[in-house]
């Protein structure tokens, strides 16, 4: 075994995570993160510095306990590193492969040097955990004959039905798609994340003693009522996947689709399944409006389905290059990044305000999009205040256009008149203990948060889990994710 080096940020440059060459990688829809070597791993490992004060671990919103996994990796002691992973967070591969990784600018080193390649490290070891097999079912050695009933098999979903049924609650997960897994599963493409990585701990948790029933929209069947009077508690973790709309003239032309229309039809032609309508854009000239990461997800799958061009565009200004005096480490950097997408090929234009979706005329297909060129004023706090019109009419040739351009909020169709408040902005509304107006029922990830990250999605889980083991029992030896904002409830 080999010992650490205390002074390895002095002898060892940052290697970042490795992806593979962009011209490879549009060929196929393969995982575009390259592989990873042990060794090179362990220096990374070597250049934590071990601060008294881990800002990372802060920048982490699972509080992932990031300084002890570096010094057991840089030591090549990767069982018990992972298990201090698994310690924070039920599923490290989700966050390994998908998260932006808040901890890294939050890295003490990254303040005057480049920081831990934290998140290549997470990866790491969970891959060599499932690897080496040490990655098991853990079913609770005791039953506490109380049943909860999980709505939605997203992140949250998964983590809080893991940490409850560990707590010894029987856990029934009802989803309303025929497939497990939430966006993780249908919504983020395979080669960010490849799905297999998802089913194996949709198996993990079935071999714990937790029951999947798919196929199951609950507000309809079976009815939230129904759920209340089976279960002695219901946790809520459906998502927040109803689609922000774009009314403006031309909508309804062919050519014109949801963001996630497109991701998710392609999610079930890449596992084989015909279940919804595929959207072509090969050989076309496509449009994605919103500059977020569901847009580069439509870019980097025009670009695989073999688009002729590809352009992503923003309604707001250019971010700045650097820091702005405002946005100090260790906060986010709120500054310009090329997307991985865009690194595969593509454009991307800032500051049009889409007008109107243009046809041909006599035809009823999309062939251009209308936008105002405009420069935005901002108030105090940075949000948008008014819009200077810098170019009225600027026209963009289009075959097809895909709207990404955010999240409305859970969809909540399936509940009206059941009684469940409304939250901020769509969201369903919960007290301090993730408990909604309705005893009993308790909400976790995207739909109290909205539209958020994987990270956000687990650690809302495992909070909710312990909130209602709490409510269950009265106390609970589940631990509160670092985020928590929740005070006990005894
Ligand atoms: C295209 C795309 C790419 C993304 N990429 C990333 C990324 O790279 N990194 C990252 O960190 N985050 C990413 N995100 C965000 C991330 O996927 C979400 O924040 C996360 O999945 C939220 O988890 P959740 O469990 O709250 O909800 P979801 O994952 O949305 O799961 C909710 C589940 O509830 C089910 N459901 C809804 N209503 C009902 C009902 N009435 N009855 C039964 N089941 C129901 C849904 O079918 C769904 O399976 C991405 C999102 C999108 C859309
Ligand atoms: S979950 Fe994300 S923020 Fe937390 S340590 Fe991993 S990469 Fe960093």
């Amino acid at each position: 075994m080999s010992e650490r080096h205390p002074d390895g940020f002095l002898k060892r440059s940052r290697q970042p995570l490795a992806y593979r060459d962009p011209r490879q990688r549009i060929a196929d829809y393969d995982e575009i993160l390259a592989g990873w070597q042990a060794d090179a791993i362990q220096a990374q490992g070597e250049r934590c510095m071990d601060c008294g004060v881990p800002t990372c671990m802060a920048g982490c919103p699972l509080g992932n306990l990031i300084p002890d996994w570096n010094d057991l990796v840089s030591r090549q002691r990767w069982r018990e590193a992972l298990a201090r992973l698994h310690a924070t967070n039920n599923f490290p591969e989700f966050t390994g492969y998908t998260c932006p990784a808040p901890c890294e600018p939050a890295c003490v080193l990254g303040r005057d040097d480049e920081a831990v390649s934290i998140k290549a490290i997470e990866r790491a070891i969970v891959d060599m955990g499932w690897a080496q097999g040490w990655i098991r079912p853990e079913p609770p050695p005791h039953r506490s004959g109380q049943r909860v009933a999980v709505v939605g098999s997203g992140p949250a979903g998964l983590a809080c039905a893991q940490q409850l049924n560990r707590a010894g609650h029987a856990v029934t997960v009802f989803e309303r798609s025929e497939v497990v897994g939430g966006l993780m599963a249908l919504g983020i493409p395979d080669f960010k994340i490849a799905k297999h990585r998802v089913a194996r701990r949709v198996a993990q948790l079935a071999a714990e003693g937790v029951r999947f029933l798919t196929g199951r929209c609950v507000g309809r069947d079976p009815s939230l009522a129904q759920l209340r009077a089976r279960f002695d508690a219901v946790c809520l973790a459906i998502g927040a996947g109803a689609a922000r709309e774009l009314a403006l003239p031309g909508r309804s032309l062919a050519g014109v689709d949801l963001a996630m229309d497109f991701l998710v039809a392609e999610n079930h032609r890449q596992a084989g399944r015909a279940a919804a309508p595929h959207i072509d854009v090969h050989g076309q000239r496509v449009l994605v409006l919103g500059g977020g990461d569901t847009g580069a997800d439509c870019v980097a799958t025009a670009h695989r389905q073999g688009a002729c061009t590809v352009t992503q565009v923003s309604v707001r200004g250019a971010p700045p290059l650097q820091r702005a005096p405002d946005n100090p480490w260790p906060q986010w950097p709120r500054i310009r990044r090329r997307s991985y997408a865009l690194e595969e090929g593509g454009e991307e234009a800032f500051a049009l305000d889409a007008v109107a979706f243009l046809a041909a005329a006599g035809h009823g297909r999309v062939a251009a999009m209308q936008f105002e060129r405009v420069a935005w004023h901002y108030d105090g706090q940075g949000r948008r205040s008014g819009r200077q019109v810098l170019d009225p009419e600027v026209v963009l040739p289009a075959d097809q256009v895909l709207i990404a351009i955010g999240f409305a909020g859970p969809d909540l169709a399936p509940f009206a008149g059941t009684g469940l408040g409304p939250g901020p902005r769509g969201t369903l509304a919960t007290d301090a203990a993730m408990m909604s107006s309705l005893p009993g029922v308790f909400v976790a990830g995207d739909a109290r948060r909205g539209a958020s990250l994987v990270v956000w999605a687990i650690g809302e889980g495992r909070d909710a889990a312990r909130q209602i083991d709490l409510y269950l029992r009265g106390h609970s030896e589940l631990p509160a994710s670092l985020m928590s904002p929740n005070p006990p409830l005894a």
